[in-house]
């Protein structure tokens, strides 16, 4: 039928065959074609939104999605369970040294990918080219807290096994909300959650939430810098003193020198509020040197007026143990001043050691010691036993007075095994010849059981609170002519 229509109409069916082999030829080639463009899409999304190490999404991608997820679930949105996670891989590059990088990053991919398959609350996660950054959005049904999340987050990618070894990755965190009437950009949340992170950092902790307290801390904290050096112009830093006494003569023996920031604007602050911040921007350097001279001064003014000579501390921030010329500065003030020895006293806490365990780093702070005792000064180290390193620290710094913090006393109340250890604080303190003092006294009670484990001097409420210095004055004088 076909050849004979074919022989009876030759052009038609030649014109016919063309078409048909045209159309055919068209359309495999629209096919191909098709595909190679989707090929070539994929690969370019690949490249634009991928982490080439480990095919993890990037930030890009995040940026570009987070939105778009937070959008498509208005309720959430509404109810404001969204929150953006900050995590920060703490000394990758050393693990990377350490470990075979492909090893390590795989086992991260892997731990990561589980984690997003554990909790159903994240709702997507992204990593940086160099995989130190995380970001991860979050949608955490209300009974879950955005810390808890955080903490949930970091505990389960927190170990990897490569081969026999377990390798432990230390991580800090920050959260921040996605508000209900946000627009869009999350780029700006992501922000806010890497400034709660490097808070956190900056404070020595794991997590950190970029909530309202936080935003009003943030905005003190910047109200505090502005104001800082014409604080200390205008003598709005005020000395306060809270003696320390012998727990059977009842008499002052010294005083602690603690700063106290009576501010026109921010009112009256204790140091719990700023020292953490003037450590963080150097400022508490220039803070201790201003109530290392009001504190001569004193000693002068109460050696002129025929007083007898009590010990008084101020308070070293650890930023002292880098400063450079601190020795020099250190001799200077004494001189200046021509006190006799020990009228001054410097309390140094374990933690301004706590990054000297290497023989150098141990003999330069050794040195320090040493060269401030022969200038003069008398030396303390504070909170002892709040920290890990306390025994290290008394065999290798000569110091003169052991000041136990009052968590150990705290502890020896609570229980018999924390008595004991206070008992062996105590007589070690003494068996090195030091002076043996405790701090945060409270109770009768407490006097009691220090006195029972050998501790004779002391200093907290109980005897007395830090007070301006005409009333300490007045209370040493009660104080010591009772005797
Ligand atoms: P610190 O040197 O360990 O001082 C002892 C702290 O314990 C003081 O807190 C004191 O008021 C408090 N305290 C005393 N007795 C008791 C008690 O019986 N119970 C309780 N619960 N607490 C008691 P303050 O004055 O708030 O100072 C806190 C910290 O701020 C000081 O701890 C010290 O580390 C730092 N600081 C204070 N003044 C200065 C300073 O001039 N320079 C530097 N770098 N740090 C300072
Ligand atoms: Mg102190
Ligand atoms: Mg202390």
């Amino acid at each position: 039928m076909v050849s004979t229509f074919i022989a009876e109409n030759p052009f038609v069916s030649a014109v016919s065959m063309t078409a048909l082999f045209v159309a055919a030829a068209g359309t495999g080639g629209y096919v191909w074609f098709n595909d190679r463009r989707k090929t070539i899409m994929r690969q370019m999304d690949e490249l634009l939104y991928k982490n080439t190490a480990t095919g993890l999404y990037n930030i890009r991608w995040f940026r570009k999605n987070a939105p778009l997820l937070i959008a498509a679930d208005a309720r959430s949105r509404d109810e404001e369970r969204f929150f953006v996670m900050s995590v920060n891989i703490e000394r990758l590059d050393l693990l990377k040294e350490v470990y075979d990088e492909d090893t390590l990053l795989k086992g991260m991919r892997e731990n990561l990918v589980n984690v997003r398959k554990k909790y159903s609350w994240i709702s997507a996660f992204c990593v940086s080219q160099e995989l130190a950054m995380i970001y991860a959005l979050v949608n955490l049904p209300p009974e879950i807290m955005p810390m808890t999340a955080a903490q949930c987050f970091i505990d389960d990618i927190s170990t990897l096994t490569i081969g026999k070894a377990t390798v432990n990755f230390e991580y800090v965190a920050g959260i921040a909300p996605v508000e209900k009437n946000h627009d869009g950009d999350v780029k700006h949340i992501m922000h806010m959650a890497s400034i709660a992170r490097g808070e956190a950092a900056f404070s020595g902790r794991k997590i950190g939430l970029y909530d309202e307290k936080f935003q009003e801390n943030l905005i003190l904290q910047k109200k505090m810098e502005d104001l800082m050096q014409k604080a200390l112009q205008n003598e709005e830093f005020k000395v306060w003193l809270q003696p320390k006494y012998d727990l059977i003569t009842r008499q002052v023996i010294g005083a602690e020198a603690l700063v106290r920031w009576d501010s026109p604007e921010l009112g009256f602050l204790m140091p719990g509020k700023f020292i953490g911040l003037f450590e963080r921007n150097g400022f508490a350097v220039q803070l201790d040197y201003y109530m290392l001279e009001r504190i001569c001064q004193l000693q002068v003014k109460r050696q002129k007026a025929g007083l007898m000579l009590l010990p008084i501390s101020v308070n070293q921030s650890a930023l002292h143990i880098s400063e450079e010329g601190y020795l020099e500065r250190m001799k200077l003030v004494l001189i200046g001043y021509e006190l006799p020895p020990k009228a001054v006293d410097l309390e140094l806490t374990e933690t301004a050691f706590v990054d000297f365990n290497t023989k150098e780093t141990r003999y330069v702070a050794k040195q320090i010691i040493h060269d401030l005792r022969g200038m003069g000064y008398a030396t303390s180290m504070d909170d002892f036993c709040s920290g890990y390193s306390s025994i290290t620290l008394l065999q290798n710094l000569p110091m003169e007075t052991m000041k136990i913090d009052r968590a150990l006393l705290l502890a020896a109340e609570k229980s018999p095994r924390a008595e004991i250890i206070l008992r062996g604080v105590v007589s070690l303190g003494q068996a090195l010849e030091m002076n043996v003092i405790c701090e945060g006294i409270e109770t009768t009670e407490q006097e009691e059981l220090l006195l029972r484990n050998g501790c004779r001097h002391g200093q907290g409420y109980l005897f007395g609170k830090p007070m301006p210095l005409e009333e300490f004055e007045k209370f040493v004088a009660a104080k010591n002519e009772q005797q």
